[in-house]
Protein backbone atom coordinates (compact mmCIF):
# COMPACT_ATOMS: atom_id res chain seq x y z
CA UNK A 1 0.00 0.00 0.00
CA UNK A 2 2.08 2.99 -1.45
CA UNK A 3 -0.28 5.47 0.50
CA UNK A 4 0.64 3.84 3.93
CA UNK A 5 3.34 5.41 6.41
CA UNK A 6 4.69 2.24 7.59
CA UNK A 7 4.40 0.06 4.08
CA UNK A 8 6.53 3.12 3.23
CA UNK A 9 8.65 2.70 6.13
CA UNK A 10 8.84 -1.05 5.25
CA UNK A 11 9.99 -1.00 1.74
CA UNK A 12 12.61 1.80 2.53
CA UNK A 13 11.04 4.67 0.71
CA UNK A 14 10.44 6.60 3.74
CA UNK A 15 13.98 6.43 6.52
CA UNK A 16 13.44 5.03 9.42
CA UNK A 17 15.99 4.12 12.42
CA UNK A 18 16.07 0.36 12.57
CA UNK A 19 16.41 -1.79 15.52
CA UNK A 20 15.89 -5.34 14.12
CA UNK A 21 14.48 -7.11 11.26
CA UNK A 22 13.37 -9.84 9.66
CA UNK A 23 11.75 -11.72 6.64
CA UNK A 24 8.78 -10.95 8.54
CA UNK A 25 8.79 -8.01 10.64
CA UNK A 26 10.65 -4.80 11.27
CA UNK A 27 11.62 -2.48 14.25
CA UNK A 28 12.51 1.02 14.35
CA UNK A 29 12.06 4.32 17.00
CA UNK A 30 9.41 5.93 17.20
CA UNK A 31 9.44 9.84 15.38
CA UNK A 32 8.10 11.00 18.99
CA UNK A 33 9.27 8.91 21.75
CA UNK A 34 6.71 8.98 24.68
CA UNK A 35 9.45 7.19 26.71
CA UNK A 36 13.40 7.13 26.94
CA UNK A 37 12.71 4.31 25.11
CA UNK A 38 10.28 3.99 22.43
CA UNK A 39 10.35 1.25 19.19
CA UNK A 40 7.63 0.01 16.99
CA UNK A 41 7.19 -3.49 15.27
CA UNK A 42 5.27 -3.53 12.13
CA UNK A 43 5.14 -6.65 10.14
CA UNK A 44 6.25 -5.81 6.63
CA UNK A 45 3.12 -7.48 5.08
CA UNK A 46 -0.28 -4.94 5.70
CA UNK A 47 -2.87 -5.32 7.85
CA UNK A 48 -4.87 -2.44 9.15
CA UNK A 49 -4.44 -3.59 12.88
CA UNK A 50 -4.96 -6.21 15.18
CA UNK A 51 -8.53 -6.87 14.20
CA UNK A 52 -6.93 -7.99 10.98
CA UNK A 53 -4.85 -10.82 12.40
CA UNK A 54 -6.41 -14.17 11.59
CA UNK A 55 -5.83 -17.76 12.49
CA UNK A 56 -3.55 -18.43 9.40
CA UNK A 57 -1.69 -15.27 10.56
CA UNK A 58 -0.49 -17.16 13.86
CA UNK A 59 2.83 -17.68 12.50
CA UNK A 60 3.13 -13.62 11.94
CA UNK A 61 1.63 -12.81 15.58
CA UNK A 62 4.75 -15.12 16.97
CA UNK A 63 7.10 -13.63 15.33
CA UNK A 64 6.14 -10.01 16.27
CA UNK A 65 5.79 -10.82 20.01
CA UNK A 66 9.16 -12.46 19.55
CA UNK A 67 10.24 -9.54 17.93
CA UNK A 68 9.52 -7.67 20.88
CA UNK A 69 12.39 -10.03 23.04
CA UNK A 70 15.06 -8.88 20.22
CA UNK A 71 14.17 -5.13 20.48
CA UNK A 72 14.30 -5.11 24.42
CA UNK A 73 17.73 -6.61 24.00
CA UNK A 74 18.96 -4.64 21.51
CA UNK A 75 17.37 -1.18 23.05
CA UNK A 76 19.68 -2.88 26.46
CA UNK A 77 15.95 -3.08 28.42
CA UNK A 78 15.28 -6.54 28.53
CA UNK A 79 15.86 -6.96 32.14
CA UNK A 80 15.16 -3.38 33.05
CA UNK A 81 11.80 -4.17 31.74
CA UNK A 82 9.13 -3.04 29.05
CA UNK A 83 6.00 -2.28 28.29
CA UNK A 84 4.20 -3.77 24.61
CA UNK A 85 1.08 -1.73 23.22
CA UNK A 86 -1.18 -2.30 20.27
CA UNK A 87 -3.43 0.20 19.98
CA UNK A 88 -6.54 -0.71 18.33
CA UNK A 89 -9.13 1.57 16.86
CA UNK A 90 -10.58 4.74 17.33
CA UNK A 91 -11.17 4.68 21.49
CA UNK A 92 -7.29 3.20 21.48
CA UNK A 93 -6.11 6.34 19.61
CA UNK A 94 -4.50 3.88 16.39
CA UNK A 95 -3.53 6.68 14.37
CA UNK A 96 -1.08 4.76 12.06
CA UNK A 97 -3.26 2.10 10.09
CA UNK A 98 -0.99 -0.28 9.99
CA UNK A 99 -0.58 -2.78 12.41
CA UNK A 100 2.18 -2.02 15.30
CA UNK A 101 3.19 -2.83 18.47
CA UNK A 102 4.84 -0.25 21.19
CA UNK A 103 7.96 -1.20 23.36
CA UNK A 104 8.11 1.29 25.75
CA UNK A 105 10.94 1.54 28.50
CA UNK A 106 14.02 2.66 29.38
CA UNK A 107 12.62 4.07 32.38
CA UNK A 108 10.02 3.42 34.97
CA UNK A 109 6.81 3.69 33.06
CA UNK A 110 3.22 5.19 34.65
CA UNK A 111 1.64 3.12 36.90
CA UNK A 112 -1.64 3.93 34.87
CA UNK A 113 -2.61 2.09 31.83
CA UNK A 114 -4.38 4.12 30.19
P1 LIG B 1 -0.46 4.81 17.15
O1 LIG B 1 -0.95 6.13 17.68
O2 LIG B 1 -1.09 4.51 15.82
O3 LIG B 1 -0.57 3.68 18.13
O4 LIG B 1 1.10 4.98 16.95
C1 LIG B 1 1.68 5.51 15.81
C2 LIG B 1 3.09 5.89 16.17
O5 LIG B 1 3.80 6.15 14.97
C3 LIG B 1 3.20 7.15 17.04
O6 LIG B 1 3.85 6.84 18.25
C4 LIG B 1 4.02 8.11 16.17
O7 LIG B 1 4.93 8.89 16.92
C5 LIG B 1 4.74 7.16 15.23
N1 LIG B 1 5.07 7.76 13.93
C6 LIG B 1 4.25 8.52 13.17
N2 LIG B 1 4.86 8.88 12.02
C7 LIG B 1 6.12 8.34 12.08
C8 LIG B 1 7.23 8.37 11.19
O8 LIG B 1 7.22 8.97 10.10
N3 LIG B 1 8.35 7.71 11.58
C9 LIG B 1 8.42 7.03 12.78
N4 LIG B 1 9.58 6.43 13.07
N5 LIG B 1 7.38 6.98 13.64
C10 LIG B 1 6.25 7.62 13.30
ZN1 LIG C 1 0.80 -0.46 5.55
Amino acid sequence: MSDCLFCRIASGDIPAETIYENEQVLAFRDINPQAKAHALIIPKKHLDSLNDLNQTEDGLLAGLLRAAQDVAKALGIDQSGYRLVSNCGPDARQSVHHLHFHVLGGETLSDRMV
